[in-house]
């Protein structure tokens, strides 16, 4: 298949593959349902597949774009105008907080979305996690395989770390299934499309956000183990017991409060060492 669409040769390193169906586009703004006077934000606007119909609809959209040459296209587009506030810049990087105060209305949050390149997506959504408070929404093209590690519970194949602090900061909600033959050029893989709301007060209490993904990195980079076994050099077998946890138990059958009541468990044994 061609990988030029509209006179722009896709680029692999970018993770571009461009949306060409406009019965999905119209599904996806349809969902995103954006309005005037929002702090509409895109990540990865490309050719505009899904920019141009927001634009119809709003008077004001920020874009981030890591390309260059798309940066410039779309500064040169001839109905957007002042519409668009283009950041040329890695959306890895970006202090989206920073961003929000910048707007013309600060006090609101932004709402995110964007057909996201596939091979920075979760290192990403850990990204967008950090500035989970400056955020109202958000809706994601991602590849369907990790649409389904986000929403995933207890129990299932796909649930892991992504599952449990993706959970632990939003509530994730799939919204619609792609076809590899809706982007030009088509992936190999299904996509999906996310909704994410960042919860006004996480569902669990948890006294160190760093010491959950810690725990959660360590039980599943060992997935197959017992957490007795992954978890042993953050907690005793003894102590898992005494929280009411199966030690014999593994990741995967384990629920974001249990993950918060163990990282609980090693934050106050970590305070009581530095005592
Ligand atoms: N939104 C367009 C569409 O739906 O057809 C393009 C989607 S394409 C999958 C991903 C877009 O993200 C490309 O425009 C690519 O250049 C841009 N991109 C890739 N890496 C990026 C990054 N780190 N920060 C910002 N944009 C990035």
């Amino acid at each position: 298949m061609s990988k030029t669409h509209l006179g722009h040769t896709a680029r692999k390193r970018f993770g571009q593959n461009f949306l060409h169906d406009d019965y999905v586009i119209e599904q996806i703004v349809n969902a995103i349902n954006p309005q005037n006077g929002e702090n509409l934000l895109e990540i990865g606007p490309g050719l505009g597949a899904l920019t141009d119909p927001v634009c119809e609809r709003v008077n004001a959209l920020t874009v981030v774009e890591l390309d260059r040459d798309l940066a410039k296209r779309l500064n040169e587009h001839p109905f957007h105008g002042d519409k668009l506030n283009i950041i040329e810049q890695d959306a890895l990087t970006l202090d989206f907080a920073t961003v929000k105060d910048n707007l013309p209305n600060p006090d609101k949050p932004l709402r995110v979305f964007g057909n996201l390149p596939y091979n920075i997506s979760t290192p990403l959504m850990f990204h967008l996690f950090d500035y989970a408070s400056s955020i109202s929404d958000m809706h994601f093209m991602l590849q369907k395989e990790v649409v389904n590690r986000l929403a995933a519970g207890p129990g299932s194949k796909s649930y892991g770390r992504l599952s449990v602090m993706a959970q632990y900061y939003c509530a994730v909600m799939p919204v619609l299934t792609v076809p590899p033959g809706a982007f030009k050029p088509a992936p190999k893989v299904d996509s999906a499309v996310v909704r994410l709301i960042p919860h006004a007060t996480p569902p669990v209490d948890v006294e160190s956000v760093c010491t959950l993904e810690r725990v959660c990195a360590q039980a599943f980079n060992q997935r197959r183990k017992t957490i007795r076994n992954s978890l042993k050099d953050c907690i005793e077998e003894q102590a898992l017991a005494d929280l009411g946890l199966n030690p014999g138990a593994r990741a995967e059958t384990l629920s974001l409060q249990d993950f918060a009541t163990i990282a609980n468990y090693v934050s106050q044994q970590q305070e009581a060492i530095s005592l």
